[in-house]
């Protein structure tokens, strides 16, 4: 795996895929600036060594030219954070690019327009990365947000350089946690499943109960176990037609000596509502028109005995609805515990979707091990997938 470290970038002009897709109110500020404060190390290291960096990015899903997603939004923000003054080509390929590119000096950082303006970039369009490619010597892809897509700055560019590609440090970074997690985590390896669906975590896991030792399954996905097992579970989210694999991936489990733990009660609700009237009550007799919308004491002081014994924890997923004032006891609690297990020398990865957004709502992001900043590349790295991202940086 060929990383920043492999390379001196004195007097070298490095292409860097980054992420800055980042959120954007009406005024054009960016209200959440975590994917460029991550592309930072990156970029700094390419400079100090003597080198350049021409950055290239999506933002939004814009249909052709649209203004609204200009990457000149964020000229400034990106310059606040490197503290480096930030040219701008309007157009990612094309002469004034490549001039551009060319007249850059060693210190100098040259942003390129939005490359979904595009097709061709989404298409993984071959020419269209031809393009790209001639616009540094050096490829360094960092952004792992987008790593799970074969688009043309992501992956087909990286065919242009035969020997000279690498991997930034967040995406190094990203991939060394995740390593650490499904190849050799330390004993024993635990891994969280909530969210709302089973269908939507199925083949992470399969995959995952070839992994762990132990397996928390919380959230919604709760019920579909519940229902399969016998138990009642009133008006609680529940998917009939997953009933049969709830048995088989319960089954696998015991085939693989891997303990699965699912809630033993439950914070019910008689509406999906914050106002909601609730109760406390056993995972299998949750009355008729009630509903589970959170973990329950019992069951997180159970969580909190297995989070404490693992070595190497894994977190997809809310416990309940977090979003819900009244149900967020259980994302929150969990947190906790993944945060003292950590404190005692656990490693510890969250990523994928909504309990990033959970960790960070809650302030724990800095007391795991590490925050995945990719969504869906997460996801399909959890179900053993390669990412092509990945696999054309070390082909
Ligand atoms: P996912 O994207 O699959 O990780 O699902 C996250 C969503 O699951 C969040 O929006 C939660 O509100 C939701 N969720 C968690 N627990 C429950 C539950 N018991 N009933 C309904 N939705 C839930």
């Amino acid at each position: 795996m060929k990383t920043l470290n492999d390379f001196n970038f004195n007097n070298k002009k490095a292409l860097i895929r980054v992420d800055f897709n980042v959120p954007l109110d009406d005024n054009y500020n960016v209200t959440d600036a975590t994917r460029i404060i991550s592309a930072k190390p990156t970029i700094i290291k390419i400079l100090e060594d003597g080198g350049s960096c021409v950055l290239m990015s999506h933002l939004g899903r814009p249909k052709g030219f649209q203004d609204e997603f200009s990457l000149k939004h964020i000229i400034n923000k990106i310059e606040d954070i490197l503290g480096v003054e930030v040219k701008f080509a309007e157009d990612c390929i094309g002469q004034e690019a490549k001039d551009m590119a060319d007249s850059l000096k060693p210190g100098e950082i040259l942003l390129l327009e939005n490359l979904r303006f595009y097709e061709e970039e989404t298409k993984g369009d071959k020419e269209f990365a031809k393009k790209l490619s001639q616009l540094g010597d050096i490829y360094v892809n960092d952004a792992f947000g987008t790593a799970h897509r074969a688009h043309a700055s992501t992956t087909i560019v990286a065919d242009f350089f035969e020997n000279q590609k690498c991997f930034g440090s967040l995406l190094a970074k990203e991939i060394e946690s995740i390593n650490r997690v499904m190849q050799d985590g330390e004993k024993p390896v635990l891994a969280v499943l909530g969210g709302a669906k089973v269908s939507s975590k199925i083949t992470v896991i399969e995959n995952i109960l070839d992994k762990v030792d132990h397996l928390i399954i919380g959230g919604g996905m709760t019920f579909t176990f519940i229902k399969a097992q016998g138990g009642n579970i009133g008006d609680s989210i529940c998917e009939d037609d997953k009933i049969d694999l709830a048995l088989d991936i319960m089954q696998q489990a015991k085939n693989k000596a891997v303990k699965i733990h699912l809630p033993v009660d439950v914070k019910a609700a008689d509406a999906f509502s914050n106002d909601a009237n609730t109760q406390i009550c056993d995972v299998n007799e949750i009355p008729d028109g009630w509903q589970g919308l959170d973990a329950g004491p019992k069951s997180l002081d159970i969580f909190d005995e297995v989070v404490n014994q693992c070595k190497t924890i894994l977190w997809n997923g809310p416990l309940g609805v977090f979003e819900m004032e009244n149900f967020a006891n259980g994302t929150i609690a969990l947190g906790n515990s993944i945060a003292k297990s950590t404190e005692n020398g656990a490693f510890s990865l969250v990523g994928g979707g909504d309990s990033v957004a959970a960790v960070k709502q809650f302030g724990f992001e800095n007391k795991v091990s590490y925050v995945s900043t990719g969504g869906g590349a997460m996801l399909e790295s959890l179900e053993g997938k390669t990412l092509p991202g990945i696999a054309a940086i070390m082909e």
